[in-house]
């Protein structure tokens, strides 16, 4: 049993000037393993500054508040440290790692995590396994990775890496966007079997109400101007895929 808390968490973007601009408010939100969290909101509201933030993206500087796994300061770890700690971030935009494999990348990743190189014995049926489920050809293990993935190449590997590498706590920034409807099913159902297992917890981050038909959250938490403002169980998805986000602007004192 594993828990990510976050405590009143102030983050700015660094500007290319040096300036700081705030983005988030004070964001305050547990997650336990075991549960799943969807966080929505219109774009530009910072949902994507509070997943690099847990990551340890070097644009962001936080200017208050903490971050904590199971006790530990997650802030204050490097960004390998943290994956060691058993944090999983999937991004909204995959990075290319040109001249690195698939599954060359995925092998490093499961040792440095684990602390110790998987048994090649099993190891590589393990990986084709993970393939298969996602409908990847055994083919992309030896392609660089994400070197000319399509949208849905990309979120399919980044699924595989969260079934291989078994992390406490994932997160997964727009892991719907662009995907077609079969894509959508099969990533979906991926992230299912993960949150069947019940050793990892989910915060999934998402514009559209769509993937929460596939991905039933136990809560949502409605997030606009860098704050959360409304949290609730799986009905509040409905209201809010009937209802848009616009009711809350006025209050948050933002148009955006
Ligand atoms: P979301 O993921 O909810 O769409 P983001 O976290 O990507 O929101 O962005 C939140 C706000 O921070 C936006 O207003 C965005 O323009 C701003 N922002 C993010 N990165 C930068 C940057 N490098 N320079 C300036 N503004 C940025
Ligand atoms: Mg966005
Ligand atoms: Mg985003």
């Amino acid at each position: 049993m594993s828990t990510l808390e976050i405590r009143d968490l102030k983050v700015s973007v660094k500007l290319p000037e040096g300036e700081l601009k705030p983005i988030l408010a004070g964001v305050d939100l547990t997650v336990r393993s075991g549960e799943t969290h969807a966080i929505m909101g219109p774009n530009g509201s910072g949902k994507s500054t509070l997943a690099y933030s847990i990551a340890g993206h070097p644009k962001y500087e936080i200017t208050g508040g903490s971050v904590t796994l199971d006790g530990s300061d997650v802030l204050a770890m490097s960004v390998d440290e943290r994956a060691r700690a058993g944090l999983f971030l999937a991004m909204q935009y995959p990075v290319e790692v040109p001249g690195v494999s698939v599954a060359n990348f995925l092998r490093t990743a499961k040792t440095a995590i684990d602390g110790e190189a998987p048994k090649l014995r099993t190891w590589g049926g393990e990986l084709r396994g993970a393939m298969e489920k996602l409908q990847m050809d055994p083919a992309f293990a030896q392609r660089n990775v994400n070197e000319g993935f399509s949208g849905g190449e990309k979120k399919r590997h980044e699924i595989v890496q969260l079934e291989l590498l078994k992390p406490k706590i994932a997160i997964l920034d727009e892991t719907d966007s662009g995907l077609d409807v079969d894509a959508l099913r099969v990533v979906s159902e991926g992230v299912n079997r993960v949150r069947d297992t019940g050793d990892t917890g989910l915060l999934l981050i998402t514009h559209y109400t769509r993937i929460l038909r596939y991905i039933k959250p136990d809560f949502v938490h409605v997030f606009v101007a860098g704050r959360i403002v409304e949290q609730g169980g799986p009905e509040l998805a409905d209201k809010l895929e009937a209802e848009g986000y616009e009711r809350y602007a006025a209050g948050a004192g933002s148009a955006r």
